[in-house]
């Protein structure tokens, strides 16, 4: 069986929404937001039979959204220091926030997918390159 890439590599493919191990565009999302079960380019199931996937998704989802409110919080305050105008500062803030935890959403799993990936290598029952005919 085929073993990922470095963590480098998957993290890159993570951040487009791509399938850390096999860097497919379409990986596990058939649109935005709606996904799959496995990849659709080498077959690697979704979660890997681990529970905690989701918990580690979400927490990659709240590191990037965080982190995004404090950049551009810290951008509009720095950008209209002394005068600090607190109207466009919280709109934009508000604004980023929502697009980035939205729209990052299926971002944060691919990411998610490449660090569990690195610290979980592959294994037999995975999925990958069985595609959709594997039958529990
Ligand atoms: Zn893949």
């Amino acid at each position: 069986m085929k073993s990922s890439p470095s963590l480098g590599v998957m993290l890159w493919r993570g951040l487009f929404r791509r399938c850390p191990h096999c860097g497919d565009r379409r990986a596990f999302f058939a649109k935005w937001f709606v996904r799959r079960e496995r990849c659709a380019g080498c077959g690697l199931r979704w979660e890997r039979n681990y529970e905690g996937f989701m918990l580690g998704a979400m927490a990659i989802s709240f590191i990037t959204t965080g982190g995004s409110l404090l950049l551009t919080m810290a951008i509009g305050v720095i950008a209209s220091y002394p005068d600090v105008v607190l109207w466009p500062v919280l709109g934009s803030t508000v604004a980023v926030t929502l697009l980035v935890g939205v729209f990052g959403y299926p971002i944060s799993y691919t990411l998610w997918q490449a660090v569990d990936l690195h610290l979980r290598p592959v294994a037999e029952d995975d999925g990958e390159d069985h595609g959709r005919a594997v039958v529990n």
